[in-house]
């Protein structure tokens, strides 16, 4: 009996390896290779591609065994999956928002979620950090996502963002009494250090991958200020301790520097935004390994929209004149003075699939386009903590692979130019 079965398992064995010799690979031919790594580009290779993952990448154009596909690129720049570290996927900013929210149902918002996930995948966009929605929307857009219900992006998401009472993120800001309800933690409102502990595990119960709070006023939300510290640094700390234990990063969205220098102090992992962000400040996110996601996109964008008349109520319009440009100095004495920047671009305020153009606003705040892509690919893996198999074309990865028309580094503006998408492995566009 017992050499029956050894028989059989050897037998099994046997097939089994016959099989995996005989699967398939995906071979991508490239001529011009940025692997996210490199300080140059790596020209005439072979990604050799097999359940997801990249199992080498080959000098050369490797020639194919039966079966295997080749995808050849050797016409465009072959880039790693693209990572965008500031997205809210669960809606697109027009002058309806501010009262759409009282006609549209949870699952409109999730139905429309499903649209954007895809353009901003197409967009070459592989993989998205979620920073804050109405609710838990993202959490089941994550969810459809990996269960192949519909196609986007990989998501990491922070769900509902933290705010203190009359915050950025207080939900009901601006509105006339009988809605202006006092929200709790389980909302996402927050006043003192056991209630910011609470939101931080109630954050964690509703599936959030990391925590998005609201250190200081923002320009879109119906509030006078929009640079104004709103949490004290015991409640930062107790957010970031708490964080902490259930494995959480966290991300903050900083105007103003006093609330941004609070945070940065309570150890947080990333600023947003950051747009009055002061010499030291500077200094200590040097000192602290803290990431900066500018969002140039969304200064952009608001400052261009507080020109249109009426676009915005009148308690955001010049919240978004005077705070949007700002961010383009910053930009350039940051970048200069040597902070990590992680690429993000805050769509959702600006139209979603159109992430690329963050690209055009780094290169012009003085940073290289290699310097760029490396930003929305081996820096923001370092951000999400996942370099181990994300953000590199390199042996060992998952197959995220993106190409582009033309040469990036010599026109940035190629990175719009979008025609393969390729994520885990799968391919979801082609030239
Ligand atoms: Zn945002």
């Amino acid at each position: 009996m017992l050499f029956r079965s050894a028989g059989i398992f050897v037998a099994l064995l046997t097939m089994a390896c016959l099989t995996s010799a005989a699967q398939a690979a995906t071979l991508v031919y490239a001529s011009r290779l940025i692997d996210g790594r490199s300080p140059q580009p790596l020209t005439d290779v072979t990604l050799v591609i097999d359940a997801g993952k990249i199992l080498e990448v080959a000098t050369g154009f490797v020639p194919p065994k039966d079966g295997d596909r080749v995808v050849d690129l050797r016409r465009y720049t072959v880039v790693p999956g693209l990572m965008d570290m500031h997205t809210h996927l669960m809606s697109q900013h027009s002058k309806d928002s501010y009262t759409e929210r009282f006609f549209m149902e949870e699952s409109d918002y999730a139905l429309r979620s499903t649209v954007y996930a895809r353009v901003t995948l197409m967009a070459g966009f592989t993989t998205v950090r979620e920073l804050g929605d109405n609710g838990i929307n993202s959490v089941s857009l994550r969810k459809a996502i990996d269960e192949g219900w519909i196609v986007g992006p990989r998501i990491f998401t922070a769900g509902k963002s933290i705010a203190t009472t009359g915050g950025h993120a207080d939900p009901t800001n601006g509105l006339k009494g009988k809605f202006r309800e006092d929200a709790d933690p389980v909302d996402g409102v927050v006043n003192g250090q056991d209630d910011a502990r609470k939101a931080v595990r109630q954050r964690y119960k509703d599936g959030a991958d990391l925590i998005k709070l609201t250190a200081t006023g923002g320009v879109l939300s119906l509030a006078a200020s929009g640079q104004n510290p709103q949490f004290t640094s015991e409640e930062l700390q107790a957010i970031v301790q708490t964080a902490r234990d259930y494995n959480m990063t966290v991300a903050v969205h900083a105007h103003g520097a006093e609330g941004m220098k609070r945070a940065v102090l309570a150890g947080v992992d990333s600023i947003e935004h950051g747009t009055y962000m002061t010499d030291e400040i500077i200094e200590l996110m040097k000192q602290r390994n803290t990431f900066w996601v500018p969002t140039n996109m969304a200064g952009e964008w608001v400052a261009k929209k507080a020109e249109e008349p009426g676009y915005f109520p009148e308690i955001v319009r010049p919240k978004a004149a005077a705070i949007g440009p700002a961010i383009r100095d910053t930009f350039k004495r940051a970048y200069k003075a040597g902070v990590q920047i992680a690429f993000g671009t805050d769509s959702g305020v600006s139209s979603h699939g159109e992430n690329a153009h963050e690209f055009e606003l780094m290169v012009e705040g003085g940073m290289s386009p290699m310097e760029a892509i490396r930003s929305a690919t081996f820096t923001a893996s370092r951000l999400l903590k996942v370099e181990d198999r994300l953000g590199a074309l390199l042996p060992g990865m998952i197959a995220d692979v993106v190409a582009v028309e033309g040469n990036p580094l010599e026109n940035i503006s190629a990175m719009r130019t979008v025609v393969f998408v390729m994520k885990d492995g799968k391919i979801y566009r082609e030239p």
